[in-house]
């Protein structure tokens, strides 16, 4: 068996302990005589799984229990949806603009209401986060959206926006449990599992208590509203079990290994490492303002297409798989979630240096 070293800003790697796992309990969940995929979500055996995935995120993420945890279905993308439709009370609401998925929140939420744009960073192609100090928010909007890491920009915030008061969406897909949040400062956070935690399928929303409730927009469907699994604790229809159960892995990986301080370190450390080669490198530049910098999601380039393309099949040769750049911005992309091993990167930069020595 020959795993590569896979960048993929999702689906991506996960934690070859976890999958090991999985994959002795697969015909046989612990003695129940099925796979977890085939049992029942009303089982008393399921319950146990979703209940200690909860429990577990709950401890990692330190989440008061005034927040609702929320494993639900539809991707970040319906969240788009969902979040106006749950919270637009006044239809009106201020977005950050960092990137694409913030740039598609803002469209969908166009169609339930008033979108206002708040700051931009589309003036230089995404590459860093706007001050947001004193953005134009004004009483009648009902929340103000983040995108808080871009996946495809590579950039994060690094300090959240000044929201005057008003109620902080945040999708946080590709930087869920890479560092500790504070989610009292949120009134909604949610995440795609795909990019750091888990197998497609599985998004999970951390929604404060007081804004899930029936006063949702006209014609909000049952199932996004967010009162409809809040109350039926993720279980009003078939949740996705077999991701749900991968995720509750990841979230007992991530206790065992020191949790989300350790993890926010680690993280740290194998950024530095492509960081500062990017800095000093003469062929490869890192795309992003420095203080913009995502632990996540590295883009670089070289300036030069074909080199572009010759240094990312030169590495799927050697074993790095998946560095292609998101296919809107070209160049490369090096994903370093949490399940990337610190070996991984080490070896990625060696492979790069040997690249430069070769092509300079
Ligand atoms: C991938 C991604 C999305 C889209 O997720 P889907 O689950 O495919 O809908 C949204 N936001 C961010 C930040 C992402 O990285």
């Amino acid at each position: 068996m020959a795993r590569v070293y896979n960048f993929s800003a999702g689906p991506a790697v996960l934690p070859e302990e976890v999958l090991k796992e999985a994959a002795d309990e697969m015909l046989d969940y612990r003695g129940c005589g099925m796979s977890v995929m085939e049992m029942s979500h009303r089982s008393k055996v399921f319950d146990t799984i979703i209940k200690e995935a909860e429990a577990d995120l709950r401890k990692l993420m330190k989440i008061p229990d005034n927040y609702k945890v929320m494993f639900l279905q539809g991707g970040a993308s319906l969240q788009f949806a969902a979040v106006p439709m749950n919270l637009m009370k006044n239809r009106k609401a201020g977005y950050i603009l960092t990137g694409q998925w913030a740039k598609k929140a803002f469209a969908e939420a166009k169609i339930f209401g008033e979108a206002v744009e708040l700051a931009s960073s589309a003036d230089k192609t995404f590459s860093y986060i706007p001050d947001c100090s004193n953005l134009p928010i004004t009483d009648d909007m009902d929340y103000v959206y983040i995108c808080e890491n871009n996946t495809i920009y590579g950039t994060k915030f690094k300090e959240l926006p000044n929201t005057k008061g008003k109620l902080l969406v945040a999708d946080q897909s590709s930087c869920f449990l890479s560092e500790p949040v504070d989610v009292t400062k949120y009134g909604v956070i949610y995440a795609g599992v795909q990019k750091n935690v888990g197998p497609a399928g599985v998004v999970v929303a951390i929604v404060r208590d007081d804004l899930i409730t029936d006063d949702v927009l006209e014609g909000t469907p049952t199932m996004v509203k967010w009162k409809t699994q809040a109350d039926a604790d993720s279980l009003y229809n078939t949740p996705p079990c077999y991701g749900i159960y991968i995720c509750g892995k990841v979230f007992k990986w991530l206790l065992k290994t020191g949790g989300l301080e350790e993890r926010k370190k680690i993280n740290e450390e194998k950024a530095k490492i492509l960081y500062d080669y990017l800095d000093e490198s003469k062929l490869f530049k890192g795309t992003v303002e420095k203080e913009s910098r995502s632990l996540m999601n590295v883009p670089f380039v070289t300036g030069n297409d074909e080199l572009d393309a010759k240094f990312i099949k030169e590495a799927k040769e050697a074993g790095f798989e998946n560095l292609k750049g998101h296919r809107t911005v070209g160049g490369m992309r090096a994903s370093i979630y949490n399940a990337m091993p610190i070996e991984g990167v080490k070896k990625l930069v060696e492979f790069m240096k040997d690249f430069e020595a070769k092509n300079s």
